[in-house]
């Protein structure tokens, strides 16, 4: 789907985001939120822009993504962005965290989030309610993994 966003330049964007047909209602909405709150994100490519659409590269250059075809880190189980039912915001400056370690692995510095860099996502945002508001679990919520970009609807 293609989406229209406020890039970190403040100005308009179009962006493709890779989603299940049954999400792409929802997210029109909730992208159409974030637009009129001038929600800043950084690149929304299509993961083919990165070699063997690997998510750590898209995810190092803070690429916003949908569907990848890809299990839940350290686990076996297929995590909803197999079903493209999920979505990762600015990603490396809002990282992937458990007990082996950050992902992206530059997004280190980012694991402090008393920090305010646009895009950097905090409990009570705008943005989060955006999407929790309808149900999305954001995964900023949880204690193990702590996943500061995800937002999947079961
Ligand atoms: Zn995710």
């Amino acid at each position: 789907m293609v989406l229209s966003y406020k890039g970190m330049d403040g100005q308009a964007h179009q962006g493709q985001l890779v989603v299940n047909a049954d999400r792409v209602d929802e997210l029109i909405k909730i992208f159409g939120q974030l637009y009129q709150m001038r929600y800043p994100i950084a690149k929304m490519l299509t993961p083919d822009h990165y070699v063997n659409a690997d998510d750590e590269l898209s995810m190092e250059d803070n690429n916003t993504s949908g569907y990848n075809c890809r299990d839940i880190p350290d686990t076996d189980r297929w995590s909803y962005h197999a079903y493209g039912r999920a979505i990762d915001i600015n990603p490396l400056i809002n990282p992937y965290h458990d007990v082996n370690g950050v992902q992206p692995k530059n997004g280190g510095p980012y694991l402090d989030r008393t920090r305010r860099d646009p895009g950097l996502l905090h409990d009570g945002d705008q943005t989060v309610l955006a999407f929790t508001d309808r149900g999305w679990t954001w995964g900023g919520h949880w204690t193990d993994p702590i996943d500061y970009q995800h937002f999947e609807l079961r």
